[in-house]
């Protein structure tokens, strides 16, 4: 069976970053690419707020970067999905399988799976995807400034993402499902007190509007059945998120939603010689730079892991 120093699960900007680390401390590390080869900026169009490019790069071209120096220092990327893992034994080394057909053991093991948005699931959100119609405020809101927009969600991520918007875009109307919101109250009193955000209870979207890109929304009350059309140029989906983290639940501490929990100020998980960073262990935050940091993090935490193993033998 191969035997692998530092395993990499996940080629977002955590995972890739984990490997520049681990290649330079000589650690020889293998990426796992999964089914989404470059992570979640492969689905977008500019990014803006990532440091180093002071004109902005294509997401898609920022993550074959990152993999390029990866590989340049010695990463050894790879096609695959990591379907199953056994951390049972509470110490390395851990066979884990790839693609349910082979087997291969590692002394760490880095979990950079990212994190899935949920989507409304209608075809106009689908076709608008990237042209105005997006699941991250913080990321893209910005493109829209000075533009009416609306945002999906009723708990403190929506709320939060809302609150966001209204400092950037002349109007939001915010679409809640329920005739609530989930949120905490001090949050919905943010909300409520910020005269350019427009709250609409019990509304349902029936359609995102436009041809290349979004112009509008039809939204549906889904007590009376009334819809409205209104217009605006961005489209944000903040019904939650989804970690990538199923294959590790019977091991590794998750809260509820499945984010990976970490020891304080590092990426340790409850099982020795496992590490965890990016969007798989951060419903904070989720940015490409955050990701990043905490990959750095976590080749830093296994490689002195497995310095301290090596000494204590
Ligand atoms: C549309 C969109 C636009 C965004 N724009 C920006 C932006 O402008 N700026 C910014 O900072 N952030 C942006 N973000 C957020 C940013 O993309 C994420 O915070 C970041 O990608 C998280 O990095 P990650 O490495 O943790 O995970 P991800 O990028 O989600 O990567 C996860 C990786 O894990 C792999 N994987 C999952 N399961 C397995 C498995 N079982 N085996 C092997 N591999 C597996 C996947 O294939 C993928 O390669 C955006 C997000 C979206 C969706």
């Amino acid at each position: 069976m191969e035997h692998i120093e530092c395993l990499i699960i996940g080629s977002g900007p955590a995972g890739y970053t984990a490997a520049i680390y681990a290649a330079r401390a000589d650690m020889k590390p293998v990426v796992y690419e999964g089914m989404q080869p470059g992570g979640q900026l492969t689905i977008t169009t500019d990014v803006e707020n990532y440091p180093g490019y002071p004109n902005g790069i294509m997401g898609p071209e920022m993550m074959e970067l990152f993999k390029t120096q990866a590989v340049r220092l010695g990463t050894d990327v790879r096609f695959g999905l990591i379907t199953s893992v056994d951390f049972s034994s509470g110490k390395p080394p851990y066979i884990v399988s790839v693609d349910d057909n082979i087997q291969i053991s590692a002394a760490t093991v880095i979990i950079s799976t990212g994190a899935s948005a949920r989507w409304l699931g209608i075809p106009s959100e689908t076709r608008l995807n990237g042209s105005g119609v997006s699941a991250c405020a913080v990321c893209d809101g910005f493109f829209f400034r000075q533009q009416p927009v609306a945002i999906v969600g009723g708990g403190d991520t929506a709320c939060e993402e809302a609150s966001y918007l209204a400092k950037i875009c002349s109007k939001v109307y915010m679409l809640v499902r329920g005739d609530n919101f989930r949120a905490s109250k001090a949050m919905q009193h943010r909300v409520l007190n910020t005269p350019n955000i427009e709250v609409l209870f019990n509304t349902d979207t029936d359609e995102i509007l436009g041809d290349k890109a979004v112009t509008g929304l039809r939204v549906k009350n889904n007590k009376t059945g009334e819809t409205r059309e209104v217009e605006i140029g961005g489209f944000f989906v903040a019904i939650g998120h989804t970690p990538n983290t199923t294959i590790f639940k019977p091991w590794i501490e998750m809260d509820a939603t499945g984010y990976i929990i970490t020891k304080p100020d590092s990426t340790h998980t409850n099982v020795e010689g496992v590490f965890a960073c990016g969007d798989a262990q951060d419903k904070t935050y989720r940015q490409a730079v955050t990701a990043a940091g905490t990959g750095c993090m976590a080749a830093l935490d296994a490689e002195r892991y497995l310095s301290s193993v090596m000494h204590s033998k």
